[in-house]
């Protein structure tokens, strides 16, 4: 099963899938942040988790910079 985790480092917010996998021996390990090198997850149970990808980031507004609006019209002037 793919599950998702993110980045613990809020200025990174990545996003990471990866394949949870059920294992018949106790497995341990880690996996840091490919950006930050912030550790995203350390497992030490049954499973084992592989196929780290790394997850495209929903598209927010929030941070999007503001268009920019020309303001090169030029609207003619009745008098002159
Ligand atoms: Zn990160």
């Amino acid at each position: 099963m793919s599950v998702y985790y993110h980045c613990p480092n809020p200025a990174c917010g990545m996003i990471y899938g990866t394949t949870r996998e059920r294992r018949t021996k106790p497995q341990t390990g880690t996996f840091s942040c490919t950006v930050c090198e912030s550790e995203v997850l350390r497992w030490s149970d049954h499973c084992d988790f592989s196929d780290w990808m790394m997850v495209t980031k929903p598209p927010t507004r929030q941070g999007t910079p503001a268009p920019v609006f020309s303001n090169a019209e030029q609207i003619p002037v009745p008098h002159g």
